[in-house]
């Protein structure tokens, strides 16, 4: 079913929301192979999404998301496998619980239709399928499983900001971890000379370890990628908590969650620095257009809460999707 690619079209310079030289996809395979992976994809993140509906139902209360198995919050009786089926359970019940005909609600189909089209999307590049084990193949994965997490991490925590208005920091902390590791591993697989931050018209200085290279190298590549994303982490994190304290010392209130500052630290943790910037600026301009649109109605005042989280999250979803060419897009302007 699939055409592997050639040794010299394995990695392209670039890639979804990583700054360098993640294997781009390249699409050798027909149709078929990619609806096939494509379809895997969007089963698992069915699935995925099952399971983000219990997190987001009992992680903000702070209950157990193993046990007890899921049931009906109306009249408590368990939910049988066969009524446990992402989407389609919820379209044979018509959206009523079996016992009760309580509603179910529709955020539940909706999480899963939306993780599954996430996971859909995060496993069609898999169909370029690099030679096997090479690192291409590994570094493809590896980007692979951090599109997915981050959205899965991203979906969950968007909704329980929305509805609670807090993000657990179950999830955030964790989730900056994982990043972080991520980008740690993918640093292992760097090509010789990928991603060396090299100075330029300065007087010759060379990294340790910058292997054959005569250029001006200030760092390695893995040490620029894990050294740079640790700093993105601190730094992002440092940008939201200075404006919380800057808001808090002048108005006397919080004026936003330290979960918030945590969650810019997590999407920078997995897709960097400037895509976190981008999810910033367009979670902002999401937030700014909702609180305009409800000032307009009269549902708002000044002094209303904004689920800021739930903006941030749709955010740094746009930077994993698109990021590294908006943010090429926008560097190019000043070149
Ligand atoms: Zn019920």
């Amino acid at each position: 079913m699939y055409r592997y690619c050639t040794p010299h079209t394995e990695i392209l310079q670039g890639g979804r929301g990583r700054e360098h030289g993640v294997p781009r996809p390249t699409y050798t395979a027909d149709m078929g192979g990619a609806l096939l992976v494509g379809l895997c994809g969007a089963v698992l993140g069915l699935l995925a999404g099952s399971f983000l509906n219990v997190c987001i139902a009992r992680l903000p209360q702070g209950s157990s998301i193993v046990a007890p198995r899921s049931h009906c919050d109306t009249c408590g009786h368990p939910v049988r496998w066969y009524d446990n089926v992402p989407v389609l359970s919820f379209l044979l019940l018509k959206g009523r619980c079996r016992d009760c005909g309580h509603a179910i609600g529709w955020r539940v189909p909706a999480v899963e239709l939306l993780t599954g089209g996430w996971f859909a999307l995060g496993f069609l590049p898999l169909t370029a399928a690099p030679a096997l084990w090479s690192d291409a193949c590994f570094r493809l994965l590896l980007n692979q499983i951090a599109f997915c997490a981050v959205g899965a991490l991203l979906i969950a925590l968007a909704i329980i900001d929305w509805q609670w208005q807090r993000l657990p920091d179950v999830l955030t902390i964790p989730g900056v971890m994982f990043g972080f590791l991520l980008t740690c591993t993918d640093a292992m697989f760097l090509g010789e000379n990928e991603y060396n931050l090299v100075l330029h018209r300065t007087v010759n200085i060379n990294a340790a370890g910058a292997g054959r290279s005569t250029g001006n190298i200030f760092m390695t590549g893995p040490e620029h990628l894990v050294y740079g994303r640790l700093l993105s982490i601190v730094v992002c994190f440092l940008l939201l908590y200075g404006t919380r304290a800057a808001y808090r010392a002048m108005r006397k209130r919080d004026g936003m969650g330290l979960g918030d500052a945590k969650l810019l630290a997590l999407i920078a943790a997995f897709l960097g620095f400037a895509p976190a910037l981008l999810a910033l600026f367009a979670g902002t301009l999401l937030a700014t257009l909702f609180a305009v649109a409800l000032l307009v109605r009269g549902r708002a005042t000044a002094a209303t809460r904004l689920p800021f989280g739930s903006f941030l999250a749709a955010g740094g979803m746009l930077a994993a999707l698109a990021g590294a060419p908006l943010v090429n897009w926008y560097v190019g302007l000043f070149r």
